[in-house]
């Protein structure tokens, strides 16, 4: 992990990766809230599949893989920027990480290719928009049983009351929110929201490039 912010904060010195710039900051915004997801994902069988959409730097993909490395566990980070991917492709070959690949896409693509559409176990994923946004870049990249996770701060709530049309039209089951750290502990805004997959998503959705965000569901 300590080798993984030494590679992403030297680099983010060059590009931006990401707003946090501090080493202590790192190890709690970057390292630990992406953890919180681990208790989630360790459950999986070996031979799943996840994908972290909008993975920027490796958030919260990265850290997660480190965490569980004889799992069994897969994953994929997608990411639209090419610097990113290849700054990700890096850090792979550099940490010698055998159960992670980058792609670079835009999640409004993959989510229409066979080959990963309905595909993954889960799909995980940190700041890369509205809830309504961010589930029409997931739910199609999961199975019907699988689950998207998303990790979000104050605005959860009112952003998943405005999310209803998502859940219904993408194939959404059940919702359920969680505090990521316990009472008293970490950040006390921060909230997984669990998704399930109960249906197919309809061929028409994930819509063209950019429709998601500007029209969201
Ligand atoms: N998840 C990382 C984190 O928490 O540090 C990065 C968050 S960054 C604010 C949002 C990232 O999502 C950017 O790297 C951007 O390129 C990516 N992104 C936004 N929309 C996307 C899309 N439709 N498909 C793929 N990547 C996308």
């Amino acid at each position: 992990m300590a080798q993984y912010l030494d590679l992403l904060l030297e680099a983010n010195a060059r590009f931006n990766l990401t707003a946090v710039r501090d080493r202590d900051t790192a190890w709690q915004r970057l390292i630990l809230d992406s953890l919180t997801l681990r208790e989630a994902l360790e459950l999986l069988p070996p031979g799943s599949q996840v994908i972290d959409v909008g993975t920027g730097g490796g958030i919260p993909g990265i850290p997660l893989a480190i965490s569980l490395p004889g799992a069994g566990v897969n994953f994929t980070l997608l990411d639209a920027t090419g610097k990113k991917v290849r700054f990700l492709e890096q850090t792979i070959a550099a940490l010698a990480l055998t159960n992670v690949q980058a792609i670079q896409d835009r999640a409004e693509t993959l989510g229409q290719n066979r080959q990963h559409r309905q595909h993954y176990d889960a799909a995980v994923s940190r700041a890369v928009g509205t809830v309504s946004e961010v589930l029409e870049y997931t739910l199609p990249l999961v199975k019907v049983g699988g689950q998207v996770l998303l990790l979000k701060g104050a605005e959860a709530q009112e952003q998943l009351a405005a999310a209803g049309d998502a859940l219904d039209v993408l194939g959404a089951g059940d919702v359920a929110v969680f505090d990521a750290y316990p009472e008293g502990t970490g950040d006390s805004d921060l909230v997984i929201i669990s998704v399930l997959k109960d249906r197919p998503t309809p061929a028409t959705y994930p819509r063209r490039p950019g429709v998601p965000k500007s029209q969201p569901l």
